[in-house]
Protein backbone atom coordinates (compact mmCIF):
# COMPACT_ATOMS: atom_id res chain seq x y z
CA UNK A 1 0.00 0.00 0.00
CA UNK A 2 0.89 3.21 -0.86
CA UNK A 3 0.23 6.72 0.73
CA UNK A 4 0.50 9.69 -1.61
CA UNK A 5 2.48 12.37 0.22
CA UNK A 6 1.48 16.14 0.20
CA UNK A 7 3.86 19.03 0.66
CA UNK A 8 2.97 20.68 3.67
CA UNK A 9 3.87 24.64 4.61
CA UNK A 10 3.54 26.60 7.49
CA UNK A 11 3.74 30.36 7.33
CA UNK A 12 4.37 32.21 10.70
CA UNK A 13 3.52 36.15 10.80
CA UNK A 14 5.81 38.19 13.06
CA UNK A 15 4.51 41.73 14.27
CA UNK A 16 6.87 44.03 14.66
CA UNK A 17 5.72 47.31 16.23
CA UNK A 18 4.77 49.96 14.12
CA UNK A 19 7.13 52.24 14.62
CA UNK A 20 9.89 49.66 13.67
CA UNK A 21 7.87 49.22 10.44
CA UNK A 22 7.74 53.17 9.76
CA UNK A 23 11.46 53.42 10.25
CA UNK A 24 12.33 51.03 7.82
CA UNK A 25 10.15 52.56 5.54
CA UNK A 26 12.76 55.77 5.89
CA UNK A 27 15.34 53.64 5.10
CA UNK A 28 16.24 54.05 9.25
CA UNK A 29 17.20 50.98 11.83
CA UNK A 30 15.86 51.90 15.04
CA UNK A 31 16.37 49.90 18.43
CA UNK A 32 14.46 50.58 21.87
CA UNK A 33 16.25 51.71 25.07
CA UNK A 34 15.16 51.45 28.45
CA UNK A 35 14.92 54.44 30.19
CA UNK A 36 15.86 52.98 33.37
CA UNK A 37 18.85 51.71 32.98
CA UNK A 38 20.04 52.48 28.95
CA UNK A 39 20.14 48.71 28.11
CA UNK A 40 19.43 49.09 24.04
CA UNK A 41 17.28 46.16 22.74
CA UNK A 42 17.50 44.67 18.79
CA UNK A 43 15.51 43.19 17.70
CA UNK A 44 12.83 46.03 19.50
CA UNK A 45 11.37 44.81 22.90
CA UNK A 46 8.75 46.19 25.27
CA UNK A 47 10.37 45.18 28.55
CA UNK A 48 13.77 45.44 29.61
CA UNK A 49 15.41 42.00 30.81
CA UNK A 50 17.93 43.63 32.95
CA UNK A 51 15.59 45.79 35.03
CA UNK A 52 12.37 44.46 34.76
CA UNK A 53 10.92 47.99 33.59
CA UNK A 54 8.74 49.00 30.51
CA UNK A 55 9.50 51.99 29.73
CA UNK A 56 11.42 52.23 26.50
CA UNK A 57 12.14 55.10 24.03
CA UNK A 58 13.12 54.87 20.52
CA UNK A 59 16.75 55.38 19.51
CA UNK A 60 18.39 55.40 16.07
CA UNK A 61 20.99 52.70 15.45
CA UNK A 62 24.02 53.96 13.53
CA UNK A 63 23.87 52.87 9.77
CA UNK A 64 27.81 52.55 10.40
CA UNK A 65 28.85 48.56 10.32
CA UNK A 66 31.14 45.55 10.12
CA UNK A 67 30.35 42.00 8.64
CA UNK A 68 31.30 39.85 11.36
CA UNK A 69 30.27 37.08 9.66
CA UNK A 70 27.93 36.16 6.47
CA UNK A 71 26.66 33.15 4.13
CA UNK A 72 25.84 32.72 0.76
CA UNK A 73 22.19 30.98 0.02
CA UNK A 74 21.98 28.96 -2.66
CA UNK A 75 19.20 26.66 -1.11
CA UNK A 76 16.50 28.70 -0.78
CA UNK A 77 13.56 28.04 1.49
CA UNK A 78 10.07 27.31 -0.15
CA UNK A 79 8.44 30.14 -1.91
CA UNK A 80 11.76 31.67 -2.66
CA UNK A 81 13.30 29.30 -5.20
CA UNK A 82 13.16 31.84 -8.25
CA UNK A 83 15.31 34.01 -6.07
CA UNK A 84 18.81 34.70 -7.22
CA UNK A 85 21.69 33.64 -4.76
CA UNK A 86 21.71 36.27 -2.03
CA UNK A 87 24.12 37.09 1.06
CA UNK A 88 23.20 37.47 4.82
CA UNK A 89 25.38 38.64 6.83
CA UNK A 90 25.68 39.54 10.92
CA UNK A 91 26.40 43.09 11.03
CA UNK A 92 27.70 44.71 14.05
CA UNK A 93 27.49 48.49 13.99
CA UNK A 94 29.41 51.38 14.95
CA UNK A 95 27.54 51.46 18.82
CA UNK A 96 27.74 47.78 18.89
CA UNK A 97 24.51 46.47 18.32
CA UNK A 98 24.68 42.88 15.98
CA UNK A 99 22.28 42.83 13.61
CA UNK A 100 21.14 40.49 10.21
CA UNK A 101 21.43 42.28 7.13
CA UNK A 102 21.09 41.77 3.32
CA UNK A 103 24.55 42.26 1.90
CA UNK A 104 25.19 43.78 -1.42
CA UNK A 105 28.56 43.89 -3.27
CA UNK A 106 31.76 41.66 -2.41
CA UNK A 107 31.30 40.19 1.49
CA UNK A 108 34.35 40.10 3.80
CA UNK A 109 34.82 39.14 7.36
CA UNK A 110 35.97 42.82 9.27
CA UNK A 111 34.68 44.76 5.79
CA UNK A 112 32.86 47.98 6.41
CA UNK A 113 29.20 48.61 5.48
CA UNK A 114 26.68 51.31 5.00
CA UNK A 115 23.33 49.97 6.37
CA UNK A 116 20.05 51.00 5.07
CA UNK A 117 17.19 49.70 3.99
CA UNK A 118 14.75 49.27 0.89
CA UNK A 119 11.79 49.72 2.83
CA UNK A 120 11.76 46.25 3.71
CA UNK A 121 14.28 44.41 4.65
CA UNK A 122 18.13 45.70 6.58
CA UNK A 123 20.63 46.07 3.59
CA UNK A 124 24.16 46.25 4.28
CA UNK A 125 25.80 47.85 1.68
CA UNK A 126 29.93 46.86 1.42
CA UNK A 127 31.96 50.28 1.22
CA UNK A 128 35.27 48.57 1.99
ZN1 LIG B 1 16.16 48.53 32.07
Amino acid sequence: MQIDALPLSIKYKIKYPDEFIEAVKRGEIVATKCKNCGSVYFPPQKDCYNCGKNEMEWIRISNEGEIMTYSIVSQKPQGFENYEDYIIGIVRTKDGINLMAWIKGQPKVGGKVRLTTDNMRIIGEVVG
